[in-house]
């Protein structure tokens, strides 16, 4: 698989339980290279038109008023075959579910608390790097 590119961001319950740390020493121990990273604090205007894929789930007010209700901490990650292989490392949306070694079975509170972020694909993956880094913000 070439190398490419996945989005991420640390969610905010777990920016603010002091897991930031962990999960990023997580992310650099799985292998992938962090190419841009900050952070930040989403307006709900942000995370509305970041989550507008899911406008129309009963669950998008509440993560809407979540992911706006805190800092997060968004960054850029590159590995060979990185959207799966992050797919892989955070785990299901439901910690319940999550794998034993995942990020979310480790730091995830609930399914809509659940820790991190993670790109779906290599589309989305650039369509949601760019909504967070200009492109001087981001290594070559
Ligand atoms: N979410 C939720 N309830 C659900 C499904 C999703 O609160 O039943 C939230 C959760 O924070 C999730 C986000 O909406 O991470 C986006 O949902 P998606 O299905 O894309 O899950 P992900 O790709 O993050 O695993
Ligand atoms: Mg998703």
């Amino acid at each position: 698989m070439a190398t490419n590119r996945t989005f991420t961001m640390i969610k905010p319950e777990a920016v603010a339980k002091g897991y930031t740390g962990k999960i990023t020493d997580m992310i650099i121990e799985a292998g992938f290279t962090i190419k841009a990273m900050k952070l930040k604090q989403l307006s709900k205007e942000a995370a509305g038109e970041f989550y507008a894929v899911h406008s129309e789930r009963p669950f998008y007010g509440e993560l809407v008023d979540y992911m706006s209700g805190g800092p997060i901490v968004a960054m850029i990650l590159e590995k060979d075959n990185a959207v799966a292989d992050f797919r892989a490392l955070i785990g299901a949306t439901d910690p319940a579910e999550a794998a034993e070694g995942t990020i979310r079975k480790a730091y995830a509170t609930s399914k809509g608390e659940n820790a991190v972020h993670g790109s779906d694909s290599d589309e989305n993956a650039e369509i949601e790097s760019n909504f967070h880094f200009s492109a001087e913000e981001i290594v070559g």
